[in-house]
């Protein structure tokens, strides 16, 4: 099998599996135990959150564990609207946000918030000058994710965080889901960080949410009182050890892959460079590319993909359960013969020379068999 449907999840790292089983054989205890080897347990956890924030150069922020980003984001929005709601009501949010965002932000703009939403270039990139001209004092929540996951651009968190020197009753979530070991973005100062060990190599059901000092989460969650009292419930250590190990993998190897999956990405853009009909968006991180096959639907494509063992998604996993079309390339001003016939391809550092040849026979080979519908 040819797997290029990396964004949607990644296969965890034998390390990992390892780190995972281990973790479960020997420190199965709940944390909040307060027996030795609940107390065992607790210490592992808490050397886990020390080498997360480690990891991320975010030594004094508040790591939460979660189940992955769509908590993580939902905790981080929900908790941010109920502390400031007396403060102000305007979220600025980009066209392009994950809808774990965006469907919590509508819900928000349903019970008297009003959202804006910050505009985006033809790059996919979130235009900052826009969101300047969107502050205001009753601003309380920016939230603009770190990559995209439709196309891979880098969104500028580093001029938002200086755009909002001036408002510090804004909160700032990033959404730093597809950003893991693809892009070296400077973190600090934001305040709140969404990230989903599954991206990046770990096991599925471990994520965090990353609080600046003396940010707090509203509570949203009513428990035990694990986590800081934010995220109540039995923390899945396995899962979260294993995240731990996943990210300093990822990170300490993140160049070399950067540059062996650069090449990959130039292999696939300048083969498919002058088919008529083939577009190609550009892209800031090489993991992600999405190609549309102007004319045909992006499903059909991804199906005659998947019949030659390879494969690859529509827009993104998530978005494609919905009717929806594809906010990321709309927000682009995209045709819609560009957005319907779009697939999205995505790599990662399991990703080998073998993967990207057969890629690029099965994409040429779609190409002639429905050449008839392409425009
Ligand atoms: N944010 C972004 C940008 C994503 O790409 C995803 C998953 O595709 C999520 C959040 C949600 O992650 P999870 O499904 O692990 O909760």
């Amino acid at each position: 099998m040819h797997y290029f449907d990396n964004a949607a999840t990644t296969k965890p790292y034998a390390e990992v599996l390892h780190t995972f089983n281990k973790v479960n054989e020997n420190y199965y205890f709940n944390t909040a135990s307060i027996h030795q080897a609940g107390r065992d347990s607790a210490k592992l956890l808490e050397a886990s959150r020390k080498q997360v924030l480690q990891l991320f150069s975010l030594p004094n922020y508040t790591c939460v564990f979660t189940s992955g980003a769509t908590e993580s984001n939902n905790i981080a929005i929900q908790g941010t609207l109920e502390r400031k709601k007396r403060f102000g009501r305007t979220i600025l949010v980009s066209q392009i946000e994950h809808p774990s965002v965006i469907n919590i932000v509508d819900h928000y703009g349903g019970e008297g918030f009003n959202v804006e939403f910050i505009r985006t270039t033809g790059e996919g990139r979130v235009d900052v000058g826009h969101l300047e001209s969107l502050l205001n004092e009753d601003v309380v929540l920016v939230a603009v994710m770190a990559v995209n996951n439709i196309v891979g651009s880098v969104q500028p968190v580093e001029e938002i965080k200086d755009a909002l020197m001036n408002y510090p009753k804004v909160h700032f979530h990033v959404d730093a889901t597809q950003a893991v070991g693809k892009a070296a973005i400077d973190y600090r100062g934001v305040d709140s960080l969404s990230i989903s060990a599954h991206k990046f190599h770990g096991v599925k059901g471990a994520g965090a949410l990353m609080l600046k000092e003396g940010k707090s989460s509203g509570q949203i969650h009513f428990g035990g009182g694990h986590e800081y009292d934010i995220r109540s419930g039995t923390v899945n250590l396995p899962a979260v050890a294993a995240m731990a190990k996943a990210l300093r993998l990822t990170l300490e190897d993140m160049d070399d892959d950067l540059a062996r999956i650069e090449g990959y990405n130039h292999s696939l853009r300048s083969e498919l460079d002058g088919l008529e009909s083939i577009v190609i968006q550009p892209s800031d991180v090489p993991h992600i590319i999405n190609l549309s096959f102007t004319g045909a639907k992006g499903e059909v494509v991804v199906n005659a993909l998947s019949e030659k063992n390879v494969m690859v998604s529509t827009t993104s996993a998530c978005a494609s359960k919905r009717a929806a079309s594809n906010e990321t390339l709309t927000a682009m001003n995209r045709s819609p013969e560009v957005i319907d016939g779009s697939i999205r391809i995505s790599m990662s550092r399991e990703t080998e020379t073998e993967n990207v040849e057969v890629l690029i026979s099965a994409l040429k080979e779609v190409y002639e068999e429905i050449g008839d519908v392409l425009r």
